[in-house]
């Protein structure tokens, strides 16, 4: 299982979705036309972030949640598989991780990392998405870096924490684990936004494996600019670079 792109169930909402996608996509391949600097990497990745929160909030008043949602601090089933994200959102994580780590934090972050760069090296799509290997991020039940987390991990929205432990450690599939399905159209919507247009702007690498790419972001210096500038920091990092 990963935690990237499942079935999308259809919602008669879909068209707004899709509009949604188009919209970020074109505003934000505008925006990196005109300024490509790391301050507006920053922008580009805040708003698709500020976008699911104000998004969000509108739509829980036309279709909330059918009942309580699952979803609580220290439940991190969903936080056992491999997160698929894109190089704004692993640079501005990275930002995050420079202004708020103390340095200790930050050297445990490293040797995580480290570690799991060696976990899923060689391994896989399918060997990944089965290995259970928790998120470096993940410290002592919490997410490390929560304001900025990825959309992906904004998106899964559980009425049922029991059947997130048995999908996702089985091999199973988040499609059969009963979800708010509102916030995982609105995140899918803008995480593939955002994508297109990094894929326009010339950034190709298309699906990123969150661990290893934060590992490169953090290894370079400068490596906002250096993405900027078209080095293929997270080459090893794509998603597309794993077999099947
Ligand atoms: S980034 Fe945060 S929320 Fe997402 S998988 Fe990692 S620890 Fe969990």
């Amino acid at each position: 299982m990963t935690k990237g792109k499942a079935d999308e169930p259809t919602v008669p909402l879909q068209p707004f979705f899709d509009e949604l996608r188009r919209h970020l996509a074109q505003t934000t391949a505008e925006n990196l036309k005109a300024h490509r600097t790391p301050k507006q990497l920053r922008a580009v990745a805040d708003t698709a972030l500020d976008a699911f929160g104000s998004t969000i909030a509108g739509m829980e008043s036309i279709s909330p949640p059918e009942r309580p949602l699952a979803c609580k601090k220290g439940c991190t089933h969903c936080c056992h598989q491999a997160v698929l994200t894109d190089g704004a959102t692993t640079l501005r994580i990275a930002t995050y991780i420079q202004e708020n780590f103390n340095p200790a934090d930050r050297m445990l972050l490293d040797m995580r990392l480290i570690a799991y760069e060696e976990k899923v090296e060689g391994m896989t799509q399918s060997q990944r998405s089965l290995s259970q290997i928790p998120c470096p991020l993940l410290i002592n039940g919490s997410c490390s870096v929560h304001p900025v987390r990825p959309l992906i991990c904004r998106s899964f929205n559980s009425y049922d924490a029991e059947s997130c432990k048995k999908q996702i450690f089985s091999g199973g599939s988040t499609s059969d684990i009963p979800s708010w399905n509102i916030p995982w159209l609105l995140g899918i919507a803008l995480d593939n936004g955002l994508k297109d247009a990094l894929i326009e702007s010339g950034y190709t690498e298309g699906d990123l494996e969150l661990g290893l790419a934060l590992k490169a972001a953090l290894d370079h210096p400068e490596a906002a600019e250096r993405y900027l500038a078209g080095d293929r920091l997270f080459a090893r990092a794509a998603w597309s670079s794993r077999k099947p």
